[in-house]
């Protein structure tokens, strides 16, 4: 295999859930797919444990201690990786020539960064952090296209839905039908949802996860950031896109055309699909994921989402149709009380309240640069302590 097929690839959190399964994919396919830079939050015994398998040139760890850490352990095992730790130095291993495609697997809003510099830069990037396009999806999109950087889906409905507008023109596109596999408490009763504990909630039936995304899975405000997602990534208005409860999880998402069909991507539920998928688009990786046996699983059920039960769906809705902050603010919101759920200071069914109060509180203003996004980052958080605990 010729060098010119081989693509260098950035993962950004290599340490996460998602990071980890991209090594994997990375190492199982080495003549298709090359890590020259991997980043995380802090220096750990998996950062060096792949520092030493993928050997990439650069890695980036944005905090100074962390980093010279990092530097004296890559140093005592031999890794050659360069590890830098300044903003600057971010963007520039993203604009070198080492970097075909970032793959943004950064948990939370603090993965803004990584998906502005590698959109500037024009590079592509395998987006699997959502916060990015939630919260500042026009300023990225506008700018993909002024730089021809191409954003490919990671999050498994977004890449379902990415995979079966191939099959259509955007013109014919009636609507997009986002599948939710219902999260562990899709039959517990409403009244025993504010006992719920923080080891219930982690404890997802379908998908292994980063215990934020898990968390946002349980009380669906993960479906309502995926609407907002959806919205941007696919130019789609509020209003023509569906969540449909879906739960064994075997189709990822659904697209429906102006002449009546219905297209539907179906996998194992595995997220080394739509990370391979992402990483070696428009080519497919032979072997990638398990066949799923359709016959074996037998029947697929399909039903509305308890909008009572799960009010984030709503919230989600609010916020896209109100726009300019809002979204951002309904991140930054749940993200802060989603943090103090784990620590054990509010209930599971406070998240929503409060992130509902701080949306209420919100005098949504326009976002046209990142510096507005830091500041609706910046109001969400202190509308929140206000709020508390
Ligand atoms: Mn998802």
């Amino acid at each position: 295999m010729s060098e010119i097929n081989l693509k260098k690839i950035f993962i950004a959190g290599s340490t996460g859930s998602i990071g980890r399964a991209a090594a994997e994919v990375a190492l199982k396919y080495p003549d298709k797919l090359k890590v020259n830079a991997i980043s995380a939050g802090h220096y750990s015994e998996i950062l060096l444990e792949q520092a030493i398998k993928l050997t990439p040139e650069y890695c980036f760890i944005p905090d100074k201690n962390e980093a010279l850490n990092a530097r004296i352990n890559f140093k005592k095992n031999s890794v050659n990786a360069a590890v830098f730790y300044e903003d600057k130095d971010l963007k520039e291993i993203i604009e070198s020539d080492g970097i075909d495609i970032v793959l943004n697997s950064i948990s939370g809003s603090s993965g803004l960064l990584a998906s502005y510099y590698t959109i500037l830069a024009g590079k592509d990037i395998a987006l699997a952090n959502k916060e990015s396009l939630v919260t500042a999806g026009d300023i990225l999109i506008k700018l993909s296209k002024k730089t021809n950087s191409k954003i490919i889906p990671v999050d498994s409905e977004h890449s379902a839905i990415f995979q079966c507008l191939s099959c259509g023109l955007k013109k014919d596109l009636k609507k997009l039908i986002l599948t939710a596999s219902g999260g562990p408490f899709l039959n517990t009763e409403y009244e025993k949802l504010s006992s719920v504990t923080k080891e219930m909630a982690l404890n997802h039936p379908k998908w292994k996860m980063g215990e934020k995304i898990t968390i946002d899975s349980s009380t669906l405000a993960n479906k309502g950031l995926e609407i907002i997602e959806a919205h941007y990534l696919f130019g789609v208005e509020e209003n023509a896109i569906d969540v449909v409860v879906h739960p064994q999880a075997v189709i990822h998402s659904m697209v429906e055309f102006h002449d009546g069909t219905i297209l539907a991507q179906l996998a194992d539920a595995d997220m080394k699909g739509p990370i391979g998928y992402a990483l070696s688009y428009p080519e497919r990786l032979n072997g990638l994921m398990n066949s799923i046996d359709i016959a074996k699983i037998g029947s697929l059920q399909f039903f509305e989402p308890d909008l009572q039960k799960f009010p984030f769906i709503l919230l989600a809705r609010n916020a896209l149709k109100i726009k300019k902050s809002m979204p951002c603010v309904f991140s930054e919101a749940n993200e802060f009380f989603v943090k103090k759920f784990l620590e054990g200071n509010i209930n599971f069914t406070e998240i929503a309240e409060k992130v509902k109060e701080v949306m209420e509180r919100h005098i949504p203003f326009e976002i046209d640069n990142i510096g507005d996004v830091l500041e609706a980052k910046r109001i969400a958080k202190e509308i929140a302590d206000d709020i508390g605990p």
